[in-house]
């Protein structure tokens, strides 16, 4: 993809090297060019396509146009049931636009006569339409002009699919303002080096999604794309959450035997795979994987995983295009990760639509994470619910299996997914299908009202799994994908892990098992803590867990204990950070501690 012209800086070689910070995402270092990439180029760029093509690319404006309308389809099913017929009546009518004689006719004769690439000829023949519409003095008419916007992005959106991947340069490092989940999976397939985004937070779910791919990323930067001259070196450190411009010789020299270092770690951490995840001083805990893609099963094995401690099934649905997967597509799915966690257990969360995993539907809720969102969608949806729970059930059949309810927020929650998974069982042994007898439920504990009362749901539930990556948002009113407010996201203030502190007690009175799937337990500082505040089970992406087990086995469990207990009287996040980020200096168990004080400028030197 040619560079857009606004982004051709003027700075001269001699220019001072910069350092630019922002969140850092996922660890590692990528040297490389820096490539642009801008979702909105990608749609108005102008291609030729020659004469033997060209009805080739009609039809592949009619394809998009299917699968829109297929979209649209599904939405106003969706919207009708929810929303109500006055809603549901927008898409019906973008159906009809979408199908509009002139439009499609006015596309398809671009595309024949200006042997151009679909996305142009729908950009350029409804933008056209759009402000008819907008210039014009009928208000009704007016109103219009956002559906045409909405339905002209519909379409890009399905012809980008199979362009993107072939706009990004493969040896580079991926600028942007924003990526999106589909974007990240795809520029990591095609193995990009890195990324850094002027928007985002550390937990969002596109953070979540490029740490389990492991590609060396920083979010909330504000600036990148401004700052940085398209194909220039730059130096991103994902440790440290710094990009580098204009690095000078030394710097990239130091970098250079920094990711070398890095590298050679990552092969030496196979040896960590088969000992056990217990402190110096004999505590042990269970170390399991989160599951987002399917990739990653690959990993469970290789890095020491014991099992699985949260399959997000909506990420895993997501990738196969959409979260409306059939039963037996689904049992397939289960089956395929059951096989490969082997005897070991696997807890599969209840679809976790809402927040900022989009549903189905363009239904905007002015706040989606205290909107309709987890267990609340699928209470109301108990179809959809009850489809995943026969396919789990299916595919477990003759093992123990554990279901994982996210965004609970009230007891009656729990008691209304137990009887729905009591009919499921009920159909299941009426058809005669062989299904899971062995079914352990639990919750996700990241409302802190579940733990503030997690003595009464351990009356009713099987295990706590603590989801601090919302417990924190929600605890400390900070939404967990916004760069505006991520210096006030701490995920060590002293009330997160109070709520931690209650909820693993109020679980171990009741005998519960415990666990932290949220990204503080890939969070090297953090480890001490949790340990110390009693967490049984630590759950995080495979390519963390050698890391999270090196620092185990460097923790004393009565310091950590210490630890924790001085953090849950701390008056700030701040505090608690110096007294973890001492401890680990002093250690020095962790990646970048490994790199960075094994390799100072003075190492390079010998
Ligand atoms: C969490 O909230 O910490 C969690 C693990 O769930 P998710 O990140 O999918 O919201
Ligand atoms: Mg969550």
């Amino acid at each position: 993809m040619s560079q857009p012209e606004t982004h051709i800086s003027t700075r001269t070689e001699a220019a001072a090297e910069q350092r630019l910070g922002g969140v850092a995402i996922a660890p590692g270092i990528a040297i490389g060019p820096a490539f642009l990439f801008s979702r909105e180029q990608a749609k108005v760029v102008r291609q030729h396509v020659p004469p033997e093509a060209v009805s080739a690319e009609v039809q592949r404006f009619q394809r998009a146009l299917d699968r829109s309308e297929y979209n649209l389809d599904k939405i106003t099913t969706v919207a009708q049931d929810k929303l109500g017929a006055d809603s549901a009546s927008i898409f019906e009518a973008q159906k009809l636009i979408l199908r509009d004689a002139t439009l499609v006719d006015g596309v398809t004769a671009r595309i024949r006569q200006e042997q151009c690439n679909a996305e142009y000829a729908v950009h350029v023949v409804l933008g056209e339409s759009a402000r008819r519409l907008e210039a014009s003095s009928n208000e009704y008419l007016r109103a219009r002009t956002q559906d045409l916007y909405d339905i002209r992005d519909r379409i890009v959106m399905h012809l980008r699919r199979g362009t993107l991947l072939s706009s990004v340069d493969p040896s580079a490092v991926v600028i942007a303002e924003n990526l999106s989940a589909a974007d990240i999976v795809l520029f990591s397939r095609r193995g990009i080096l890195g990324y850094a985004t002027d928007f985002g937070g550390s937990t969002s779910h596109v953070s979540i999604i490029a740490r389990s791919l492991g590609v060396p990323a920083i979010a909330g930067m504000h600036t990148i794309t401004d700052a940085v001259t398209p194909g220039e070196t730059i130096i991103l450190d994902g440790f440290n959450g710094q990009v580098i411009l204009n690095p000078t010789a030394d710097t990239l020299a130091l970098y250079r035997v920094r990711q070398e270092r890095h590298a050679q770690l990552l092969l030496e951490q196979d040896q960590l795979a088969p000992l056990p995840a217990e402190t110096l001083d004999g505590h042990r805990i269970s170390l399991r994987a989160n599951l987002d893609l399917m990739e990653e099963l690959a990993l469970l094995d290789k890095n020491g995983a014991e099992g699985i401690g949260l399959c997000r099934t909506e990420i895993l649905m997501l990738m196969l295009g959409s979260v409306l997967v059939s039963e037996e597509q689904q049992l397939r799915l289960y089956s395929d990760i059951l096989a490969a966690a082997g005897n070991q257990p696997v807890t599969f969360r209840i679809l976790d639509l809402g927040g900022d995993k989009v549903l189905p539907m363009a239904h905007r809720e002015h706040n989606p994470f205290l909107g309709w969102r987890g267990i609340r969608v699928m209470l109301d949806k108990p179809d959809v619910l009850k489809l995943q729970l026969r396919a789990i059930l299916r595919a477990a059949s003759g093992q123990p299996v554990r279901v994982l309810l996210p965004m609970v927020t009230t007891l009656a929650e729990v008691a209304a997914f137990q009887a729905i998974l009591q009919e499921v069982r009920a159909e299941l042994a009426a058809e005669s299908i062989p299904a899971a007898t062995e079914v352990q439920v639990g919750i996700m504990v990241e409302v802190p009202a579940v733990a503030l009362l997690a003595d009464q749901f351990a009356e009713i539930v099987d295990f706590f799994s603590i989801g601090t990556n919302d417990l924190t948002q929600y605890a400390l009113a900070v939404d967990r994908g916004n760069d505006l407010v991520s210096k006030l996201y701490q995920e060590l203030h002293p009330a997160v892990l109070r709520l931690i502190e209650q909820t693993v007690a109020a679980g171990h009175r009741k005998g519960l098992t415990v666990s932290v799937c949220g990204e503080l337990a890939t969070n090297p500082r953090a480890i001490p803590i949790l340990l110390g505040l009693g967490v049984d089970e630590l759950s995080a992406s495979p390519t963390y867990l050698p890391e999270i087990k090196r620092i185990i086995r460097a923790v004393d469990f009565a310091e950590a204990q210490r630890m924790a207990a001085q953090a849950l009287q701390a008056h700030d996040a701040g505090a608690v950070v110096t007294m973890l980020d001492g401890w680990l200096d002093q250690h020095c168990c962790d990646m970048r501690h490994v790199i960075e004080q094994s390799f100072s400028r003075d190492a390079l030197r010998v």
